[in-house]
């Protein structure tokens, strides 16, 4: 029975249980929904606040955490033990730290070693894990509170250039959290969704997101088709963003002004005001013309001509970026459909037009730019929770991949819920002397018999050169990219033939097909352990039908009479049993059959051996 709640925010009935979308941001995080009457992504907030959490964690001297605008109140005055940035550090050893290790104000551990990083607060000791499950712990709070209901599953975002590590981190750290992640999705791929771009099955586009933050700048270059989002490049500067546009901001003020370094230096409160300052500056002339304010008996005052200027370089700097993405994919600007902007900087009107100038059309920015992540994460979050029946973006395996082997058996090689990306190979083998095909069938699903299982493609691998059977080696590898497209590969390891396709093996399977699937495999496990069984006794009593044969037919002088009667009534009875559904008997077939061959046993293989040889030679 599913619990009702009535939803105070909303004055509705709903199901208890709510999938929530999170962007655990660098500098700001926070938490979207899909509202449950408009069905529109909505950011909760309280009333009258941001509906942004500052990315920031404070520790008080016995430890105790506060996360948000508390924490970031005290990052001027006990630096030590104020957290910010904590998602640089995610799955990153001091080593990758080092060069930036002025950026952090408070203590990182400095092993000098590939160990994972740990901070210092104190006594304590904690993983930027531990880190991002407080700011996590605080949305969680933050949602449950607004909702008026339990918050136990997320999808949670990243930068698409996070790699499995970061990821992984990122999943740890809502399960430290009480959080069940569902998934975990790429920022860009999340801002496209926010957009409603993805959201049609036929629609094919190419998409630059354009996300210049408080302190981190990301171009992502992303084709989407068939509700798959691929990402082509990325690229960015992972210190650049907003704090450098303040930071331009000042120096020009004290320039201005004759302001001292040394005197901000010394009094942190007077600093801290400046730079307070040029942010409300900044952001003001992003509707006006003009600002002007005073700071410590000063009139301190910027033009929007003056502060484009200033801040001309750094936008110059996001733009060769965005240059070296589509070299990257392989690109033109004019073959971008469509331009999503993310990140609060993108309010700047100079960098709205050159991203515009650059890519030679308008960019969308109709959706508020530090929330669209969380907007887009929210949509996810509701495809998940079966609202939205039409989409499935995966990161796990569903079901498991593999191919069909010897007798219709389906041989796994990305066993079910495996993490994406992530790849497998195996070697086989022909079947048939001489045999320049080899067919492969790629299939999804849990039963032990392709038949059972869904088919998602077919190729040959052709040109094998002629070589007896069982000699090819044939290397059959699956690659699954974050994306969830599924790349087979077969090669012929002793030519170099080789032959690949694409499959897209999640796609137009719904929730509801894929519970079906693993139900079966579990109500038939005892039936498909049976039927494997018999099919692996069989394929191996034609095995050695097949090889008898043809080491009789080869060597018919070296048998005498009685060798020859024995072994043909061997392998009659063994071609019988193999009619029948017992294995028990195909195995007491091959058994005896090998009983009368085992004396010859060793020509056999000296025959096997030359075999070999002679189709090396044709090579
Ligand atoms: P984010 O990391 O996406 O939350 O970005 C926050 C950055 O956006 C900070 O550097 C803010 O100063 C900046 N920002 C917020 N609002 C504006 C605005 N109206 N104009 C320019 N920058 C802004």
């Amino acid at each position: 029975m599913a619990k009702i709640a009535i939803n105070i925010a909303t004055g509705s009935l709903q199901q208890a249980e709510m999938i929530v979308g999170i962007d655990l941001g660098t500098t700001n995080s926070l938490v979207a929904i899909i509202h449950p009457e408009s069905r529109q992504p909505v950011a909760l907030k309280e009333h009258n606040s941001s509906s942004l959490v500052p990315s920031v964690v404070h520790f008080d001297e016995f430890g105790n955490a506060t996360v948000g605008d508390v924490a970031k109140a005290y990052l001027e005055t006990d630096p030590q033990n104020t957290i910010f940035s904590a998602k640089r550090l995610m799955g990153k050893s001091y080593r990758d730290l080092k060069e930036n290790a002025d950026f952090f104000t408070y203590k990182v551990i400095d092993d000098d070693t590939d160990s994972l990083v740990k901070v210092q607060v104190g006594e304590r000791f904690y993983s930027p894990i531990d880190l991002s499950s407080f700011i996590l712990r605080e949305l969680k709070q933050r949602a449950e509170h607004i909702l008026k209901t339990p918050v136990t599953r997320a999808v949670i975002t990243v930068p698409a250039y996070f790699n499995d590590a970061q990821r992984q981190a990122t999943r740890d750290a809502g399960k430290l959290a009480g959080l069940d992640v569902l998934r975990i999705v790429n920022e860009p791929t999340a801002a496209s969704l926010a957009y409603g771009l993805g959201l049609h099955k036929e629609e094919e586009k190419t998409i630059a997101v354009y996300d210049l933050g408080g302190g981190t700048f990301d171009i992502s270059i992303l084709h989407i088709s068939n509700g798959i989002f691929e990402v082509l490049s990325t690229n960015g500067d992972t210190y650049l963003g907003g704090d450098d546009l303040d930071r331009a901001i000042v120096q020009y003020w004290m320039q201005e002004a004759g302001i001292i370094q040394d005197d901000l230096k010394l009094n942190k409160e007077l600093a801290q005001g400046l730079r307070l300052r040029a942010e409300e500056a900044k952001k003001t002339l992003s509707s006006s013309d003009q600002y002007e304010t005073e700071w410590n008996g000063d009139r301190l005052s910027i033009s929007r001509e003056k502060f484009e200027s200033l801040i001309l370089p750094l936008v110059n700097k996001t733009i060769g970026c965005c240059r070296n993405a589509l070299k990257d994919a392989g690109l033109s600007p004019d073959k971008i459909d469509t331009i999503v902007m993310v990140g609060g900087s993108t309010r700047v009107p100079l960098v709205k037009k050159m991203v515009s100038d650059f890519f030679g059309k308008p960019v969308n920015d109709s959706v508020n730019p530090d929330e669209v992540v969380a907007l887009g994460a929210a949509v996810q979050a509701d495809i998940l929770a079966g609202n939205n029946k039409e989409f499935l973006l995966l990161d796990i395996t569903p079901l498991s991949l593999g191919i069909e082997t010897m007798g219709g058996l389906m041989d796994v090689l990305i066993p079910r819920n495996a993490k994406i990306p992530t790849k497998a190979g195996r070697q086989y083998t022909t079947q048939k002397d001489g045999q320049g095909d080899m067919r492969i069938a790629v299939y999804q699903g849990e039963r032990d018999l392709v038949k059972d299982n869904r088919k998602l493609a077919e190729f040959s691998l052709k040109g094998i050169p002629a070589m007896p059977a069982g000699l090819p080696k044939v290397e059959v590898s699956f690659l699954i990219n974050a994306d969830g497209i599924l790349m087979v590969k077969a090669k012929e390891l002793r030519s170099g033939v080789e032959q690949e396709i694409e499959v897209k093996p999640q796609y137009g399977l719904t929730d509801a097909e894929v519970e079906k699937m693993l139900l079966d495999s579990i109500t038939h496990a005892k039936d498909d352990m049976q039927s494997r069984a018999l099919v692996e006794a069989r394929t191996e009593g034609e095995q050695i039908l097949d090889v008898t044969e043809k080491f009789i037919a080869k060597n018919n002088g070296l048998l005498s009479k009685e060798e020859l009667t024995a072994t043909a009534t061997a392998m009659q009875a063994l071609q019988l049993a193999l009619t029948m559904e017992d294995k028990n008997l195909i195995h007491t077939k091959i058994e005896e059959l090998n009983e009368v061959t085992r004396p010859f046993a060793e020509r056999a293989m000296d025959a096997a051996i030359s075999g070999a040889l002679k189709g090396k030679a044709i090579m």
